[in-house]
C-alpha cells in the first residue's frame, strides 16, 4: 500500500520565483490528504494531476495567509466539479466561520458536504482515525494558534506461518493469532503459542509534519522514531535572533530536533525568499543530520514498508 508524500509548496510567507506556499500531499492507499493550502496549491494539484475526488482529508496548521488562503480557491473548483464525496475539514478556531462568510457572499451552496473539526493546537491530541491510520495534532509554537500533524498507520496483522499452523484451528482463532494471542482451550491453557506460529508483522509507517514553530523540544517523544519529519527552516542560523523573534526556526534547529527524535529521514521547507538558492541551507542541516533533504517542489517520497523511494 502506497504512503507517499508529494511536496506542492515550499515557501514562507513571500513566495520566491518558482517556489509556492505550504501544501502538501499525503497518499495512504487510495486516499489523499492535503496538508496546508497555501496560495497556488490548485494548480500545483493540477499540474501534478492530482485527481480531487480522492481528497478526502484536509489539515490546515494556522490561519497565516501562506497556509490556507488557497482554500476558498479549491473548494470553489471542488463545487464546480460537482463533487458530492465529503470532505472532513480539521483547522484551527476562526477558519469554518472564515469559509462560511465567503460562500454566504458569493452565495454559493456547495454540491458537497464538508464536516469541520475546529482543533485545539495546543494539545497532543488523536483527531482522525480510519481502518489504516491515524492523526494526531502536535502544538507548535508560534505567533497565531497553531498545530504539526502526526499521521501513523495502525499496527498491522501478523503473518501466520502456514505450515506451523495445526489442522483444528478455526477462523476466527487464525485471526486472533494475527492479532497477536495465543490460542488457549476452555480451561485457560495454551493450545497454541502465537510465537511458533507467526512472524513479526510489516513496520507502521509515520509521517509528522511541524509546521511555523520556534525550535521546540517539548514534542520529542511524540515525534521519536518517526520515518519522515518535516520541520519547517525558514532562516540559516546566522539570522537565529530573527527566528525566535517571528516564530521560525532555522536549518540547524530543524536538524537538530531530527537528531534528536532519532527520526529516520528530515525534510526542510518553508524556506525564507531570500534564499535564493538553498544549497547553504541543506548544508547547515547536514552537518548536524546527514540524512536531511530539502521540500521543493514536485519532490515525492514514498515511505515503504522497509525504505524509501523518491522521485523529482
Ligand atoms: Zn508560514
Ligand atoms: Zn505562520
Amino acid at each position: 500500500m502506497d504512503f507517499e508524500l508529494k511536496i506542492l509548496g515550499s515557501s514562507s510567507a513571500i513566495p520566491a520565483p518558482n517556489r509556492f506556499h505550504t501544501a502538501q500531499l499525503l497518499t495512504v492507499g487510495s486516499h489523499h490528504n492535503l496538508i496546508d493550502c497555501g496560495e497556488g496549491t490548485q494548480g500545483q494539484l493540477m499540474r501534478y494531476k492530482v485527481k480531487l475526488p480522492r481528497i478526502l482529508n484536509i489539515f490546515i496548521s494556522h490561519l497565516h495567509g501562506d497556509h490556507f488562503f488557497g482554500l476558498f480557491g479549491l473548494l470553489s473548483t471542488m463545487h464546480l466539479q460537482m463533487r458530492t464525496t465529503p470532505l472532513n475539514l480539521f483547522g484551527p478556531p476562526g477558519l469554518a466561520e472564515l469559509l462560511t462568510l465567503q460562500f454566504q457572499v458569493s452565495n454559493t451552496i456547495l454540491t458537497f458536504p464538508i464536516t469541520f473539526y475546529e482543533l485545539d493546537p495546543t494539545v497532543y491530541k488523536k483527531i482522525y482515525e480510519d481502518k489504516t491510520i491515524t492523526v494526531h495534532t502536535l502544538p507548535m509554537e508560534h505567533r497565531v494558534p497553531c498545530c504539526g500533524f502526526l499521521f501513523r498507520e495502525k499496527p498491522k496483522p501478523r503473518h501466520l506461518v502456514k505450515e506451523k499452523l495445526p489442522d483444528f484451528l478455526t477462523p476466527p482463532q487464525l485471526v486472533r493469532l494475527k492479532f497477536g494471542e495465543d490460542i488457549k482451550d476452555e480451561h485457560g491453557n495454551i493450545l497454541v503459542h502465537n510465537r511458533d506460529v507467526t512472524t513479526a508483522p510489516k513496520r507502521s509507517r509515520s509521517y509528522a509534519f511541524c509546521s511555523d514553530t520556534k525550535y521546540k523540544e517539548d514534542i520529542l517523544p511524540y515525534i521519536q522514531g518517526v520515518d519522515l519529519l518535516y520541520h519547517e527552516a525558514t532562516f540559516l542560523h546566522e539570522l537565529v535572533d530573527r527566528a525566535t523573534y517571528t516564530h521560525h526556526s532555522t536549518a540547524k534547529q530543524a536538524a537538530t530536533l531530527a537528531l534528536k527524535a532519532n527520526v529516520k529521514r528530515l525534510l526542510l521547507g518553508h524556506f525564507s525568499a531570500r534564499y535564493k538558492d538553498l544549497t547553504p541551507v541543506l548544508e547547515e542541516a547536514k552537518a548536524v543530520f546527514p540524512n536531511s533533504m530539502l521540500a521543493t517542489e514536485g519532490k515525492t517520497i514514498g515511505v515503504l514498508e522497509y525504505d524509501f523511494r523518491d522521485t523529482e
